[in-house]
């Protein structure tokens, strides 16, 4: 018998293969961080000898989900302190900017542990960081303790308004870049790695573009920034190139396969012709748009796009815009929206959603061929979802139940690059209870430093 470091078994085996498999009474062998074998879990169980076996008759066993668009640093430590009643400049700019700017480094690296376990032990196991505020080199080293894998990247931006405390000039800008690139081009065997990471929107100088798609380029990395979630962007583009912003980073050169970028809903027509045309990847983030109050499904292309041949996969995008980093639960407003929408129940069906969540998010990331599947020579990226539980009953259409029925709260078990990193619902890396505390005390603490009022509407006393 062949010996593996890991048996996974599952009643269904969702394998996200080129043929959709699912598999009743499967399994995967994992040997170090891939997987060797996926197939009926008798077939498998006479052929491997394995160190360890988790799973059994009671889960459904998927890929990993990918995350594409989700700000590990600002937010989560402010989670729910912005009120949902707050028009989108005042938000970013009276909130969300100050709050950033108090965290410290050691915050910062709290942030986005509590971004990882959030996400792990909601059945994600891949993401694409929007970017950290100022301090990369304790995010880093506090995601490598946690275990996920991600591309991470500090934001730049080098046109105003920002605050003092994140200003830069161009020069700088492009420096940060590229340092990040060369000092975390690949972290932890590559598990984490840096990205082309820019704000986005009216933030940046046409050098500034131009220098982040050389460096991206370079360094073989993907490029990855915010664009129009609203008519602000487009507006700005207009205003001062006279044209809407794809065609103005197409022309720079911006674009291109290589490029993931998040909302894309205030777009018309001939911008979505370009974004087809140079391949670039959407990171769809469903309630951002619900809470910011976007109008996606009013204006909101992804069907266009979906079928125009554009990658759009999800994201969760920060905590004050959409509170939770539950994937599964953005996977399901991605399949609901647009059916109610068009009043069309063609609309992303569940099937579509999940391949969103897993295969798409892939090929975002530029893993396509690592993760986002269960399959041989792939990474072990794996999500155990518990069915003894009321909303997994009765199980009679696996990827309905998932997409419709299950969310985040129902993921047991999650290996990450082999790792068991999530087991019974608990992080194995970890001391939740004292990252909980510490969360609290930051998010206490940055709060009150921000100076920025309590809008809780209802007394407490
Ligand atoms: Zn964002």
């Amino acid at each position: 018998m062949e010996e593996i470091d890991l048996l996974v078994k599952g009643w269904y085996v969702v394998t996200m293969n080129a043929t959709r498999d699912i598999i009743r009474d499967g399994a995967v062998a994992v040997r170090g961080n891939e997987i060797v074998a996926v197939g009926k879990a008798a077939d498998l169980e006479e052929r491997f000898r394995a160190a360890r076996t988790v799973g059994g008759d009671r889960f459904v066993v998927t890929p990993g989900l990918v995350n594409t668009h989700i700000h590990i640093t600002g937010e989560p430590l402010t989670r729910g302190y912005v009120p949902d009643d707050t028009p989108f400049e005042e938000n970013v700019f009276m909130w969300l900017c100050p709050l950033y700017a108090v965290h410290t480094a050691e915050e910062e690296r709290l942030s986005g542990q509590l971004a990882a376990v959030e996400m792990l032990k909601s059945g994600t196991t891949t993401f694409l960081e929007a970017g950290t505020i100022r301090f990369l080199d304790e995010v880093v080293d506090g995601l490598d303790e946690v275990g996920i894998r991600g591309r991470v990247g500090r934001w730049v931006w080098d046109l105003p308004p920002e605050p003092d405390v994140y200003k830069q000039d161009t020069d700088q800008a492009i420096a940060f870049l590229q340092h990040q690139l060369e000092d975390f081009g690949s972290v932890a065997d590559g598990r984490l790695g840096a990205w082309s990471t820019l704000v986005g929107h009216t933030t940046c100088s046409d050098p500034l573009w131009r220098a982040a798609r050389e460096l991206a380029t370079e360094h073989g990395t993907g490029m990855s920034f915010h664009m129009s979630p609203a008519k602000l962007d487009p507006e700005g583009f207009v205003a001062e190139f006279g044209q809407r912003p794809m065609i103005h980073l197409a022309e720079l050169g911006v674009l291109g396969p290589d490029v993931a970028i998040t909302h894309c809903v205030q777009i018309d027509d001939q911008e979505l012709a370009v974004m087809a045309e140079t391949g670039v990847h959407v990171a769809h983030c469903p309630t951002t748009a619900l809470k910011v109050s976007y109008g996606i499904t009013q204006v909101g292309k992804m069907p266009e796009m979906v079928m125009a041949g554009i990658n759009v996969g999800i994201g969760t995008d920060g905590n004050n815009a959409s509170n939770y980093s539950d994937l599964m639960r953005a996977t399901y407003l991605v399949a609901g929206l647009f059916k109610d929408a068009r009043q069309d129940p063609q609309m992303f069906p569940a099937e579509r959603a999940f391949e969103m969540a897993t295969l798409g998010g892939a090929e975002t990331m530029q893993m396509g061929d690592e993760i986002g599947s269960l399959e041989v020579g792939k990474k072990a990226d794996l999500v155990l979802h518990d069915t003894e539980r009321p909303e997994w009953r009765p199980l009679l259409n696996v990827m309905n139940q998932l997409v419709w029925s299950a969310d985040g709260r129902g993921v047991h078990t999650v290996v990450c690059d082999g790792r068991v990193l999530v087991e019974d619902g608990a992080m194995t890396t970890v001391d939740e209870a004292a990252l909980y505390a510490a969360a609290q005390r930051a998010g206490e603490a940055i709060t009150t430093r921000s100076g920025l009022p309590d809008k809780s509407k209802f007394p407490i006393y």
